[in-house]
């Protein structure tokens, strides 16, 4: 028989440290701070995984890691743990193939705002599914899976982990196991944690997804000396439909309608490059770049030459047959948005349907690329607030998947994914890479490599 091991968290990597843990033998806790209905945390909300591959069955072309390791650097800077970072970029390599070996179907092409298709690979019935899917594996290797079961405090001494406090059976109780994998995600659900950072703003903010990433694991280990990774505020933001709830939105409240047209705050004034790179480089940006502006809102204004070029909104667009009437709809100065946006349109050097045409130089914010005159009603706007989908600052953890303490490694705990992802994230992110880090660094910490 092998060890005793407790995962707690329930999403992506969670399931992937339990399935690779059970596999080999081991005897597997789970435990998932969320009830049955909504387990899974962000992960079920995902839909695409970003990896290094050669020409495969999965995508349309080959992506090679040094390209994958370029395009990290270019949104994030530098890694905080290159060789973790490394690591990851390795491991990807296999990981589509792992997915499709346990059950996750794929599907090939995606078009629209974020055509990925070269480097990343769609998966069959989104994350709802791959979380089920998983689910019902671990199962099946006899994994033992508590819901509404919120690890609290995690009890460490001499650089072991030696119980945890968990809400079992309706009660606090101290359980303990061999090894001990924390996949328990960011902190983006605690509205408090995230005051601290972005005070009165933080009130704003809506987090795209689970509710249950409070980051009280993470709290815990901050408290017994792990040594931390990624930038403290550091976190995927991108902008949201003002209309959507306060959790749980999902992929469907984010607004790809950006580079199509141009972005203006409640001033009427525009505050940013709306067409400076391509958008899968640039979405995750524009949460922070609203969250800067008064009363954390915004609105993207587009006409009926961008309309079909995004993906579909869940929220209906604010329509009108002129620019006036349009601003009066989302409570702008009609005269200032007017002349905005004649300025904008007299602004064009060089317009035309070439979406790559580099002009608007004259204007104070240019608009590098896309840069379309705004003439051709109706015109349509989308009310914008900052969406956190997940916070990268986590512990740093070793090659091994080991914890890493202020005085030594921990002998007996591991970390995996959101909770870890500042290893690899700094600030920037690219599409699909939160899957990533938690299918890899899931897999290494149940197991591979270091049984
Ligand atoms: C709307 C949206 C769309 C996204 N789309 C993509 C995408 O297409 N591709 C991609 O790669 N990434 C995407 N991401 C990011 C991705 O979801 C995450 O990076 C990834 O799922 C993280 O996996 P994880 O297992 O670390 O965390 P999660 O999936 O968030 O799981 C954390 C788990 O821990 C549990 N938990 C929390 N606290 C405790 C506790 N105290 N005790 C026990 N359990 C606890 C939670 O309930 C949850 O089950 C998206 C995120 C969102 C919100």
């Amino acid at each position: 028989m092998g060890s005793k091991v407790i995962v707690v968290g329930g999403g992506n990597a969670a399931l992937s440290s339990a399935i690779e843990s059970a596999e080999r033998g081991n005897a597997v806790i789970l435990l998932e701070a969320s009830p049955l209905h909504s387990r899974g945390g962000n992960s079920r909300y995902t839909r695409d995984i970003r990896y290094a591959h050669e020409e495969d069955e999965f995508t349309s072309g080959s992506y090679p890691k040094e390209e994958l390791r370029d395009d990290l650097i270019g949104v994030s800077g530098s890694f905080d743990n290159p060789e973790v970072a490394e690591l990851v970029i390795g491991r990807s390599q296999e990981m589509a193939q792992w997915m499709h070996e346990h059950s996750i179907t794929f599907k090939k092409e995606i078009r629209g705002t974020l055509n990925l298709s070269r480097t990343n690979a769609f998966f069959m019935g989104g994350g709802r599914v791959l979380v089920d899917t998983y689910y019902k594996l671990i199962q099946k290797l006899g994994v033992r899976v508590f819901y509404d079961a919120p690890a609290s405090s995690i009890n460490i001494s001499d650089c072991r982990v030696n119980s945890i406090t968990a809400f079992l059976d309706g009660k606090e109780q101290e359980i303990s196991a061999d090894k001990y994998i924390f996949a328990s995600g960011g902190y983006e659900g605690n509205k408090e944690w995230l005051s601290q950072f972005w005070g009165e703003k933080s009130r704003n903010i809506k987090v795209r997804g689970s509710r249950f990433n409070t980051g009280i694991p993470l709290r815990s280990l901050m408290g017994s000396n792990a040594l931390m990774c990624g930038v403290e505020k550091a976190g995927h933001m991108v902008a949201v439909d003002s209309r959507s709830p306060e959790y749980d939105a999902g992929i469907v409240s984010r607004i790809d309608a950006i580079p199509w047209g141009i972005v203006v705050n409640k001033n009427c004034e525009r505050f940013y490059d709306e067409g400076q790179d391509i958008w899968p480089k640039r979405y995750a940006i524009w949460g922070r770049l609203v969250a800067d502006q008064e009363g954390q809102m915004a609105y993207v204004i587009v006409d009926s030459k961008a309309t079909g070029k995004f993906m579909p909104t869940a929220y209906p667009s604010i329509d009108a047959n002129s620019i006036e009437d349009l601003a009066g709809k989302i409570g702008l100065n009609a005269d200032k948005t007017a002349r905005l946006i004649s300025d904008f349109n007299n602004g064009i050097t060089k317009s035309g349907e070439d979406a790559f045409n580099w002009s608007n130089n004259g204007l104070p914010v240019p608009k590098s690329h896309w840069a379309l005159p705004i003439d051709t009603p109706p015109y349509h706007a989308y009310p914008l607030s900052p969406g956190l989908t997940f916070t990268y600052q986590g512990v740093r953890i070793n090659k091994t998947g080991r914890i890493v303490l202020k005085d030594g490694e921990l002998e007996n705990g591991f970390a995996a994914g959101e909770i870890a992802s500042g290893n690899v994230l700094r600030s920037g992110y690219l599409a699909g890479f939160g899957l990533t880090i938690g299918t890899t660094l899931g897999r290494l910490a149940g197991g591979w490599e270091n049984d």
